[in-house]
């Protein structure tokens, strides 16, 4: 991949030698991305350029890259940064057990249940005493190689402020009031959307020792989303909730105390089938564990390493027999030639294993992400297809298809959903009031 974009900036500088560094940059940046999109070489693609004139070249690509938005769109919508690809970059998608090989620790989580447990459970890892992970961070410099070797590592820590908070949400949308309980950092699957690739800045997973100091009523003070019959607490943000549950089980404590404060609604999220201590401890109306939910192909295309939609769905049945509540998430929804029938599928395949009335929320976001995000994803996942298609800079600095695609897709969904089961709860993440009048209105 970096030979390809070398050999297109020589093609370019070739045929434009009078241009500077910036125009060449941008240049390259187009023919990359249309070349690659439609599988074209791009020598040839280079010599038809019909225009010897910066602007004409420029417009003549940015027209061919994006041909259904580039009318309707300002020209600060496109977001043209230098390639960077490296091949040591890109990410590991070979399956295996979490087995890390150093388990780093602090000293005040020595004597913890935890600790002791993953003493046992991996008797080989290297368990390495560290002053604090901040002292760690300074003597080891993140990359994105070493984000790509995170399973190796291991962090055991003593959280002490960042248990719970309001969920960031972005500026200018509808937010549904929901707070996070933060019951780890880092996942071990690899989605190419994944905004952990762009946000963490430690190669390895950390987890709480103390888990038992989240879980207080004093702590715990969520909103009430007025879409919902309880304030909503959930974990899942910067890890998923339930892939190591196996290892903490953090389940215990959680289900424990939420069962003792049933006036709060808790949520775990994932895309796992780790289920196995939810199924044996049972569940509560107040807690629910709900999926991540995709199309067969953008699961199989982006969502590596994890179980597929049939292990989801069956995990999300035996979990609404055990007595939780179920959800599902259609986050992010991707824009793809054959989106709405797949979509379609999904939500069959989903009312197939559940019913409705065990149902309590589905969710529907579209493909997003800080605009800084797209250089991480080109580089890990170079054969992607999610960057092919027209996400456009908003004011946020957030890559996303126009509004008038997020409301066709956004109003196909819920209108299948609705179809089975017109009670369900359906809400929009991160979307605008404006979008969300379109589909019907803010329920
Ligand atoms: S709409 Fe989505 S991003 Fe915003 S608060 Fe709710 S869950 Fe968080
Ligand atoms: S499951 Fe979630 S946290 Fe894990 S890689 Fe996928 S998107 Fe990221």
């Amino acid at each position: 991949m970096d030979s390809n974009i070398s050999y297109i900036k020589s093609l370019l500088e070739n045929k434009f030698p009078f241009f500077g560094i910036n125009k060449i940059r941008e240049l390259s940046r187009l023919v990359f991305e249309i070349t690659k999109r439609d599988g074209i070489d791009p020598k040839s693609f280079i010599e038809g350029i019909e225009f010897s004139d910066y602007r004409g070249a420029k417009t003549s690509l940015l027209k061919l890259r994006y041909p259904s938005t580039y009318s309707i769109s300002s020209k600060d919508s496109f977001y043209l940064p230098d390639i960077d690809i490296k091949n040591s970059d890109k990410a590991c998608l070979e399956q295996g057990e979490f087995n890390p090989e150093n388990i780093y620790y602090t000293r005040e989580v020595e004597n913890t249940s935890l600790y002791e447990r993953i003493k046992t459970l991996f008797p080989s890892s290297a368990f390495r005493e560290i002053l604090s992970l901040k002292e760690f961070l300074k003597d080891n410099k993140f990359s994105l190689e070493k984000y790509n070797q995170r399973r190796e590592n291991l962090f055991l820590v003593k959280e002490k402020f960042d248990f719970f908070k309001a969920c960031p949400c972005t500026k200018n949308v509808v937010c549904c009031n929901y707070s996070i309980l933060n019951t780890g950092y880092g996942c071990p699957y690899e989605c190419s959307y994944c905004f952990l690739q762009g946000y963490q800045n430690v190669s390895g997973i950390i987890l709480p020792c103390n888990i038992k100091d989240f879980l207080d009523v004093d702590k715990i003070k969520p909103s009430h989303g007025r879409l919902f019959d309880l304030p909503r607490v959930g974990s899942g943000e910067f890890t998923d909730s339930l892939v190591f549950d196996d290892i903490t089980l953090f389940s215990d404590d959680i289900v424990k105390f939420f069962k003792e404060n049933r006036n709060i609604s808790f949520e775990f999220k994932t895309k796992s089938v780790n289920i196995a201590n939810l199924l044996k401890i049972g569940g509560a109306d107040n807690i629910t564990v709900s999926w991540s939910v995709n199309t067969e192909k953008m699961i199989e295309e982006n969502e590596h390493l994890t179980p597929k939609l049939e292990e989801r769905l069956k995990a999300a049945k035996k979990c609404a027999e055990a007595g939780y509540g179920v959800g599902f998430h259609f986050d992010p929804v991707i824009f793809y030639e054959n989106w709405r029938k797949d979509y379609e599928k999904t939500i069959e395949n989903i009312f197939d294993f559940i019913d409705g009335k065990y149902i309590k929320w589905i969710s529907v976001g579209s493909l997003r992400m800080p605009a800084e995000l797209k250089k991480v994803i080109e580089s890990r996942f170079p054969d992607n297809k999610i960057l092919d298609e027209e996400l456009l800079l908003c004011d946020d600095n957030k890559l996303r298809y126009t509004k008038r695609l997020r409301t066709e897709m956004y109003e196909a969904i819920i209108h299948k959903i609705k179809k089975y089961d017109k009670n369900v709860v359906v809400y929009l993440c991160m979307e605008t009031a404006e979008v969300w009048n379109k589909c019907g209105g803010i329920e």
